[in-house]
């Protein structure tokens, strides 16, 4: 998925709050040697230059098992590295590294997905699958989503036990099939069909979240702590038809429009949890006048809805204060003369999580309150099922200190004075699965892009050399940090 997120509008004024804080020098982080990096970047290479997008010409299988290799290469006991799938072409990788003795603490998980979105050479300036190094820049398809932060963590595992590093608790490393599309989501599949290889205290997903910077100056590390979950409907009126010189009060088109029309009007509850509490709370500190008022206002028991009101007026508020559902797609009718039999509309739902598909499909019949309309559920497989999964994504505990503390620090030191800011994603990443098995999930890729250049998914995806090499350094001194409990 797509990894910064747009709050960057309503945080731009941050910036100009120059913060004391006692931060741990950068000079104070450990920094990967001159041979640790160059193997970061040979994994980095090799992976960009394995076609892993779902079409007959990628293997996710052919990347994972390149990866097992190197484990193997490097000592990591055969029973600790396992490659497994549903489908020879979509193996994942599952990388134990054990803790010394008994751990107290269940294990953290690296969740990584090494699909890639298809790229088209004709429509790049360089072959998508060749890594290219050019003004300051690593080209190919994945350098940001996301085999740049595949690497880091493969590297930084490698790194870590060349080194002699023995955790507390297990450390693994998920490398994860069809997160971008196809049949056989992989961290989708190891949650249900081999939850113990995965069963973490929570995840750590490099997939979203990030340091925003414009011009080069860091403007915020956004962490994503929870996300909606997608959801597509499909509503359906059906009519007998008949000679359209013959119009009838009862219209296909006309009774899908009359539901479109109340899904229009209607706005799905206000709502919070710890994770938008904390990311307004913060918010409010850095902007000012009626937004910020508003901000702290929805925040008080009760709620000012006044207030929620005024901030719903802006989509990215909006979104992070209710479900949102709304008409994408739209058809009806077989010919210009004919009354028509069928009209049909996806209705597209971003749940706010502690509902579930089901609970949501349940309100949209009870607000169209037509009985003649099919509201069914279409699965990401395109399936269409007259009722969804009842399944909810669990609502988010509070950011974790644990991992918030070291997260924190160690951004700080690398892009000193930077607020990290936790957030609820909009969109949707392989989080969601562990979400709805109860395992909290943090999104946060470590990687600096400039607002403009976010070019995950399309053409000449690129990123700069020295945000690979930080992430190097936040990976490293995170994973060892988060190890120790
Ligand atoms: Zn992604």
């Amino acid at each position: 998925m797509h990894r910064l997120c747009a709050v960057t509008a309503a945080v731009s004024a941050l910036v100009a709050l120059a913060m004391a804080h006692a931060a741990l020098a950068q000079s104070s982080l450990p920094h990967a040697s001159a041979a640790d990096q160059a193997e970061a970047i040979a994994i980095f290479k090799q992976l960009i230059e394995i076609n892993t997008t779902d079409t007959p010409q990628g293997s996710v299988t052919a990347g994972t098992e390149a990866m097992q290799k190197r484990f193997l290469d490097a000592g990591f006991p055969p029973e600790d590295v396992r490659l497994l799938g549903p489908d020879p072409r979509k193996q994942n990788l599952v990388v134990r590294y054990r803790a010394e003795g008994t751990p107290n603490e269940k294990p953290v998980l690296f969740l990584c997905h090494m699909d890639v979105v298809q790229a088209l050479r004709s429509d790049w300036t360089t072959d998508p699958f060749q890594f290219v190094e050019k003004d300051g820049y690593y080209y190919g398809r994945g350098t940001q989503d996301m085999k740049d932060s595949d690497a880091a963590l493969v590297a930084t595992f490698l790194r870590l036990h060349r080194e002699g590093y023995k955790p507390k608790r297990d450390l693994i490393l998920a490398l994860t099939a069809d997160e971008e599309g196809g049949k056989f989501n992989g961290a989708k599949w190891l949650v249900e069909q081999h939850r113990d290889l995965v069963d973490a205290a929570y995840v750590i997903n490099p997939d979203s979240g990030g340091v925003e910077l414009d011009h080069g100056r860091a403007l915020v590390a956004d962490v994503e702590a929870t996300e909606k979950v997608y959801s597509d409907f499909q509503v359906t009126a059906t009519n007998r038809g008949g000679h359209s010189s013959l119009p009838r009060p009862d219209n296909a088109i006309y009774e899908l429009m009359a539901a479109l029309d109340k899904l229009a009007a209607y706005k799905f509850p206000f709502e919070l949890n710890e994770v938008t509490r904390t990311y307004f709370r913060n918010l409010a500190a850095r902007e000012s006048g009626q937004r910020a008022a508003d901000m702290l206002a929805i925040l008080a028991t009760p709620p000012d809805m006044a207030a929620a009101a005024r901030l719903s007026e802006e989509p990215s508020f909006n979104s992070n204060l209710r479900t949102t559902c709304v008409a994408t797609r739209l058809n009806a009718g077989h010919a210009n003369n004919a009354l028509p039999q069928t009209a049909q509309a996806i209705v597209n739902c971003r749940i706010f999580p502690g509902h579930s598909p089901e609970e949501i499909r349940q309100q949209l019949v009870a607000l169209f309150a037509d009985p003649k309309l099919a509201v069914q559920y279409v699965s990401n497989e395109g399936e269409v099922m007259n009722t969804a999964p009842d399944r909810k994504a669990i609502s988010p505990p509070p950011p974790l200190p644990e991992v918030f503390g070291p997260l924190t620090r160690i951004t700080d030191a690398i892009w000193p004075g930077v607020p990290v800011t936790p957030i609820m994603e909009n969109g949707a990443s392989d989080s969601v699965y562990f979400a709805q098995a109860g395992i909290p999930s943090y999104g946060y890729s470590a990687i600096a892009l400039e607002l403009d250049d976010d070019r995950a998914h399309g053409k000449d995806e690129r990123l700069p050399m020295d945000s690979f090499t930080k992430s190097l350094d936040f990976f490293y001194s995170f994973a060892k940090e988060l190890g120790e409990k």
